[in-house]
């Protein structure tokens, strides 16, 4: 039986965690203490003796490619990119949502859309907690639901006092011990593609509480970044801006600053590499291969979210907003607009996937 000591092996010490906490959340153990996440996010023993060596935190890391076919059954995974039901663009219907939002505000609408309609009691989302951090967070309301939207950084308070490993990256997946602690049994996950995939594989293993998702929402995703003093510095220089000066921060082909004065600055992806997550560079998913339904800005124009929507259930509930919530892009003078959209995204996700592979075999070349 592979245990906890093989994670250390086999994900750890190659680099290849990106400190989800799924070994940490669901480790039989965890009432007792085996295992705990340090300052940066990495996964522990706390207490060796503790952990009776039942192999659940193996099984479940994202990182070990056990179970993959049941867990692409699960998601109804088709090649090359997940299945793919609809591609469309739409925007959050209420204007303080939509300003708020990284792209149309579509994710937030539709998630106090299942509120308002009793669909859902909760949200797994994230929230800004502080500058250039966000943490996991279960929204109960509609006021936290709104809270939570964007992808933006919030340089306002200074940035010096945080001792924290400053990333974009969210360990969603440990909100789900306070959903089973509430006894939440409706609810719906906002997750990057390896959120959603560990969600998929504990779904796969009948593991409670992956039964109280209801709907998986997933973000396209280039990679999480640091954004540590370094990095933070590199890139200002990089991008020829202040961060006192910044509003907001999005990523679709490229890196997008906006500042305050209405000017954008546009920095490729690869020139960032060096703040890019070093387990990211080895994930192969960019649409969240394996959600209900998928997010993005890539495609859509200024303002608008890109949607793939993957499973029946995600068409339903894309289907029940519409109108309602969110208002569908007008394709009518550009009927191979979604086409032309689901055209970029594979183009860029095949690009991840190479990349992915790439990396992969200079680790097994080592
Ligand atoms: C790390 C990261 C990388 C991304 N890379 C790309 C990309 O390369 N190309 C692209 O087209 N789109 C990318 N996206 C998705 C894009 O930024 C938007 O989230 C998506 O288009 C939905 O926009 P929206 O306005 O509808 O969402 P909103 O209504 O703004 O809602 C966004 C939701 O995402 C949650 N969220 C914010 N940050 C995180 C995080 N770090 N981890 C988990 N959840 C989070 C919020 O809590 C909120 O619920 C990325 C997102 C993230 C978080
Ligand atoms: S008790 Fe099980 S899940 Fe917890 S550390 Fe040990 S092997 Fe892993
Ligand atoms: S489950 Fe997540 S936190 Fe644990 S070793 Fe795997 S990637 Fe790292
Ligand atoms: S690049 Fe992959 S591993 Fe990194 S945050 Fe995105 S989905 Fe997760």
């Amino acid at each position: 039986m592979k245990t906890f000591e093989d994670l250390i092996k086999e994900v750890q010490t190659p680099g290849l965690c990106h400190h989800c906490g799924g070994c940490v959340t669901f480790c039989t153990s965890i009432n007792y203490g085996a295992l705990a996440l340090d300052d940066t996010g990495m996964p522990h023993y706390a207490d060796k003796e503790k952990c009776i060596e039942c192999g659940l935190c193996y099984s479940i890391c994202p990182e070990i490619d056990e179970m993959q076919e049941e867990t692409r059954k699960v998601a109804g995974w088709v090649p090359p990119m997940g299945n793919i039901l609809e591609t469309t663009s739409a925007r959050a219907l209420d204007p303080m949502i939509r300003n708020k939002g990284t792209d149309g505000g579509v994710v937030t609408a539709l998630l106090v859309h299942l509120l308002d309609k009793g669909h859902i009691d909760g949200a797994i989302v994230t929230k800004q907690t502080g500058p250039f951090i966000r943490d996991p967070m279960l929204a109960t309301t509609r006021q936290e639901i709104i809270d939570s939207a964007g992808f933006y950084f919030d340089s306002s308070h200074g940035v010096k006092h945080f001792g924290h490993d400053y990333s974009t990256y969210s360990p969603s997946v440990q909100e789900f011990r306070p959903m089973m602690q509430k006894g939440l049994r409706r609810v719906a996950l906002v997750g990057t593609p390896c959120q959603i995939q560990t969600l998929r594989k504990i779904e796969a293993m009948g593991i409670v509480p992956s039964d109280s998702i209801k709907y998986s929402l997933g973000l396209f995703c280039s990679g999480n970044f640091i954004f540590d003093e370094p990095e933070r510095k590199k890139l200002e220089s990089l991008g020829g801006f202040k961060w006192e000066d910044v509003i907001k921060v999005n990523i679709k082909e490229e890196l997008i600053i906006r500042l305050n004065n209405g000017t954008v600055k546009n920095i490729g992806l690869d020139k960032i590499e060096f703040m890019k997550r070093y387990a990211c560079k080895y994930c192969p998913d960019y649409s969240s291969e394996y959600a209900d339904v998928s997010f993005g800005g890539i495609g859509s124009d200024e303002g608008w979210t890109t949607i793939i929507t993957r499973s029946p259930t995600g068409r339903a509930i894309i289907a029940d907003a519409k109108g309602q919530s969110l208002e569908i892009y007008d394709f009518q003078k550009q009927p191979d607009l979604p086409a032309k959209i689901l055209d970029k995204v594979k183009k860029v996700s095949a690009k991840k996937k190479a990349y992915s592979q790439k990396m992969h075999d200079a680790l097994v070349g080592q």
